[in-house]
């Protein structure tokens, strides 16, 4: 995967952005095994998607999970599948196409800490 070392990308917030599968991040941020396996499985899913078709359908989700409960970016089907097998560096061997759309249904990601009950 190509590296692209800048301060213009990728916006604020976030550490890196991988755009055609050139991963853009900005000087000095450490890039973990894990950090870039998660890009990775972004560049499976942006190749089986004819990268415009992801880029669309990003952007699609992200407005459409905007007004629901949560974190949009985190609930996005892509983020959820890098999310959650990032950890696992050999999970693109056996990854099958199309396996974000497992993610779709998932329960919403949020960040909503549980009440603990004093009794
Ligand atoms: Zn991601």
């Amino acid at each position: 995967m190509k590296i692209v070392r800048t301060t213009i990308l990728p916006f604020k917030g976030f550490t890196a952005i991988n755009l055609l599968g050139v991963l853009f991040v900005h000087p000095g941020v450490y890039l973990s095994h894990e950090m870039m396996n998660h890009e990775r499985i972004h560049s499976a899913q942006q190749r089986e998607m004819l990268f415009v078709f992801f880029y669309l359908a990003y952007l699609m989700e992200w407005l459409l999970r905007l007004p629901m409960r949560g974190n949009a970016y985190r609930n996005i089907s892509f983020e959820r599948e890098a999310y959650a097998n990032q950890r696992n560096l050999h999970y693109l061997e056996t990854r099958p196409h199309y396996a974000w759309r497992h993610y779709m249904k998932r329960r919403p990601h949020h960040y909503q800490h549980r009440k603990t009950i004093n009794r």
